[in-house]
């Protein structure tokens, strides 16, 4: 019997999405829960396969007719092995075979990677990358990361954790501890997990501010910025030019042409991108086109590029 249901699941930190796709790649069907940050491997696992299930009974469907189960979570997931060795976001999913675990449960095809890659296909094969044939792929907000897409391919490196662009050092050893475990890194200077530490040190050094570490994220400092607020601006400065010197540093590296960005901080479009932008042409003194994007698929970015993930290790 042909195959005719995908489902793609987008396990993120805040809340955990699944979406049934048919065989031309619509979306029929989705559900969503609040993710658990406290589940380890085979509870979170358990979670899964039990929404899994549900989606399919909810749409009147058997397990025969579904071709696979593709995953996107924010994992470091050793190539081709379906091993999660850490988890941002959700600390006890670690050092854990996860797909055998899944594979075991489910009757169909589990695939799962890094949800930075997911995406990255996702916005190649649907959003912004269409008709490129390299792109990478930039996801600013909680945290900082890519996925490389290569010759229409995402390309993963010898152990599955290419892209981690956040943890490339801007000042080695000075500056705030990343969960990296190194002071300095970009992820540091740019991610809202560590927005209040940057608020905490502009405050100490006695800049004003209606920021407060308590209170501080993404939208607040919008907010603030456009009222004029000085650590407000200090620091969108800062986020910018670190952003702007990580893709800089892509790009001459790679010299992939198309840069898109996804994730929180895109809300912040013409105050932050503007600025990474003309920050990277002071840099760049070759005269090729540069091409920076703004993921287009939104919120479903996740189930979809998990759903085309399944495509990628048939
Ligand atoms: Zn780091």
């Amino acid at each position: 019997m042909k195959k005719r249901y995908v489902i793609g699941i987008d396990a993120g930190g805040t809340k955990v999405a699944y979406g049934l796709f048919n065989d031309e790649g619509k979306i029929i069907d989705r559900i969503e829960h609040a993710t658990d940050a406290e589940a380890d491997g085979p509870g979170f696992s358990d979670t899964l396969i039990e929404n899994t299930k549900a989606l399919m009974t909810k749409n009147n469907q058997s397990f025969e007719q579904l071709d696979g189960v593709g995953i996107g979570m924010p994992s470091y997931i050793k190539n081709n092995t379906g091993y999660v060795f850490i988890t941002s976001a959700m600390p006890q999913i670690k050092d854990f075979a996860m797909r055998d675990y899944l594979e075991a449960r489910l009757p169909t095809r589990i695939v799962l990677d890094n949800d930075a890659n997911t995406a990255a296909l996702a916005e190649y094969r649907h959003g912004a990358g269409r008709g490129t044939r390299h792109m990478v792929y930039i996801v600013v907000g909680t945290g900082l990361g890519s996925g490389i897409i290569i010759d229409g391919k995402v390309f993963s490196g010898s152990y599955g954790a290419a892209g981690e662009c956040g943890h490339m050092l801007a000042t080695p050893n000075e500056g705030l501890l990343c969960g990296c475990d190194n002071k300095g890194c970009f992820m540091s200077y740019v991610s809202g997990r560590l927005l209040p530490e940057h608020v905490k040190l502009g405050m100490e050094n006695g800049i004003d501010s209606i920021l407060t570490p308590e209170t501080a994220n993404g939208i607040q400092l919008i907010k603030a910025y456009k009222k004029g607020d000085m650590l407000a601006q200090k620091i969108i400065e800062q986020i910018a030019h670190n952003l702007a010197w990580c893709v800089f540093n892509i790009y001459q590296l790679l010299n992939i042409d198309t840069f898109v960005f996804g994730g929180g901080y895109t809300g912040m479009c013409d105050i932050l991108f503007d600025r990474v932008r003309e920050k990277f042409g002071n840099l760049n003194h070759i005269p090729f086109p540069v091409h920076f994007k703004m993921a287009e698929l939104k919120e479903d970015i996740g189930i979809i590029g998990a759903a085309e993930y399944i495509k990628e290790v048939l």
